[in-house]
C-alpha cells in the first residue's frame, strides 16, 4: 500500500506511523527486532527508517527495511539525504532499493558533517531536498515510463520534511533569513506527495506551520511528527541534535518527579495532551518518533485510544470510494 494514497481515502481514524534507526551495535539489532514485531503489531500505517550522515548507515538502513519488507506487512519508507554524494550516487542508491521492492522515499538534503558548519553539496552532488525529489521523479519516469503529474495513482510516493517553529541550529536559536515554506513549496512543486514534520511541543507551532503553508500554496498534506515525552536527558539530547529547545516548565515538570514510575506517567500524559490537541487542530495522524522503543510509543497510543488505528486505516481502503481528501 503506497503511502501517498493513504491521504487520498477518507480514514475514520488517525493515520499512524513510527519513526526506526538502523541498529548500531548486535544487542541493539537484536532488540530492535523485538521493537519492530511490538510495533507491528500494532498495525501502523508505515515505518520510516533514517539513513545516516553521508550515508554511513546505507547498508543498515537497507538491510532493516529489508526486513520488515519480509518480516511484516507494514510498508516501509525510505529516507535519503544528499549528504557526500553525487548524483550517480543517489541513482545507484535509489535503483538498489526499487531493486529491493521500495516505493516510498523521505528526500531530504540533510544536515552537515559533524565538525563542518556550513552545507557544502557533493561537487557533482544536490543541493536541496527538493532537487532529489524531482530526481527520484525522473528515476521513476524512466523505470516505470509513468508521470506523477499526470498518472492519478505514481509508482512512488516521495515524502519530504517540514519544521514547526521554524528552523534552529544546534543551540537552539531560530536560524534567521530561512524561509522553511518557500522550501517546502519547492519540494511540492517538485513532486512531494506529503510531509511529515520534526518534533515540536507546541501545538501553536504545528497549527502555525500549517496556516502559513496552505496561505503560500501548498497542499500537500503536514503529518505532525511527535515524540513520547517520557525521558527527559533524551529530551535534552534530542533538542542538541535538532536544535529544537525544549520548554523548561516540561523539563521541570520530569525532573522534579520523586520517581522513574512517576517520572514516565508524567512525560505521557503530557505527550497524549499534545496528541489530542494536534489531532483535535485537524491533523491527518501521528509519525512516532521511537528512538527504537516500543514501550513509549504504543503507551502513548493507548493513552490516546489509537492501538490498531492503522488496521482500521488500511479496512477502509478496501472500499471503492477512493477520492481526494482534504486535511489540514
Ligand atoms: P531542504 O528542504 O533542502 O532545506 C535546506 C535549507 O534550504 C533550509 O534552510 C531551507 O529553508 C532552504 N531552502 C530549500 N529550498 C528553498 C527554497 N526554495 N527557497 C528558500 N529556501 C530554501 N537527517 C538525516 O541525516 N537522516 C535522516 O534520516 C533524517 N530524517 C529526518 C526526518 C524528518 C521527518 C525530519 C523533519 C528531518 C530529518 N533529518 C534527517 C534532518 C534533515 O536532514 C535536516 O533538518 C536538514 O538540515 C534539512 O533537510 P531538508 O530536507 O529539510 O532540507
Amino acid at each position: 500500500m503506497s503511502t501517498a494514497s493513504l491521504f487520498s481515502v477518507p480514514l475514520d481514524r488517525p493515520m499512524i506511523s513510527f519513526e526506526l534507526y538502523p541498529p548500531r551495535t548486535p544487542k541493539g539489532e537484536a532488540s530492535l527486532q523485538r521493537t519492530v514485531g511490538e510495533l507491528a503489531a500494532a498495525s501502523p500505517d508505515f515505518f520510516s527508517i533514517t539513513y545516516g550522515a553521508s550515508g554511513s548507515t546505507r547498508a543498515t538502513s537497507r538491510e532493516l527495511i529489508r526486513r520488515i519488507l519480509a518480516e511484516t506487512e507494514v510498508t516501509p519508507i525510505a529516507h535519503l539525504t544528499c549528504v557526500g554524494a553525487s548524483e550517480e550516487d543517489l541513482g545507484e542508491v535509489v535503483g538498489d532499493l526499487l531493486d529491493g521492492g521500495v516505493r516510498d522515499f523521505l528526500a531530504l538534503r540533510g544536515d552537515p558533517p559533524e565538525g563542518q558548519p556550513d552545507w557544502r553539496p557533493h561537487p557533482n552532488g544536490l543541493s536541496r531536498a527538493s532537487e532529489l525529489v524531482e530526481l527520484l521523479r525522473r528515476i521513476e519516469a524512466q523505470r516505470f515510463g509513468t508521470d506523477h503529474r499526470s498518472d492519478r495513482r505514481s509508482p512512488l510516493s516521495i515524502s519530504v520534511a517540514a519544521y514547526p517553529g521554524g528552523r534552529h541550529d544546534v543551540t537552539g536559536q531560530p536560524v534567521v533569513g530561512v524561509n522553511d515554506v518557500a522550501a517546502l513549496l519547492a519540494k511540492q512543486e517538485a513532486g512531494a506527495d506529503f510531509a511529515i514534520t520534526q518534533l515540536f511541543f507546541d501545538v501553536g507551532n504545528y497549527t502555525e506551520l500549517v496556516e502559513r503553508a496552505r496561505d503560500a500554496g501548498v497542499h500537500i498534506p503536514i503529518l505532525p511528527g511527535v515524540i513520547p515525552l517520557t525521558d527527559p536527558s533524551r529530551l535534552q539530547r534530542l533538542s542538541g541534535l535538532t536544535g529544537v529547545p525544549v520548554p523548561t516548565d516540561l523539563l521541570a515538570h520530569l525532573e522534579s518527579a520523586d520517581t522513574e514510575a512517576e517520572r514516565y506517567r508524567r512525560g505521557l500524559r503530557a505527550s497524549v495532551d499534545l496528541l489530542r490537541e494536534v489531532l483535535d487542530a485537524g491533523a491527518p495522524g501521528l509519525h512516532v518518533y521511537t528512538f527504537n522503543s516500543s514501550r513509549a510509543a504504543l503507551d502513548l497510543l493507548d493513552g490516546a485510544g489509537l492501538r490498531g488505528a492503522g488496521a482500521r486505516a488500511r479496512a477502509s481502503l478496501d472500499s471503492p470510494t477512493i477520492g481526494k481528501v482534504d486535511h489540514v
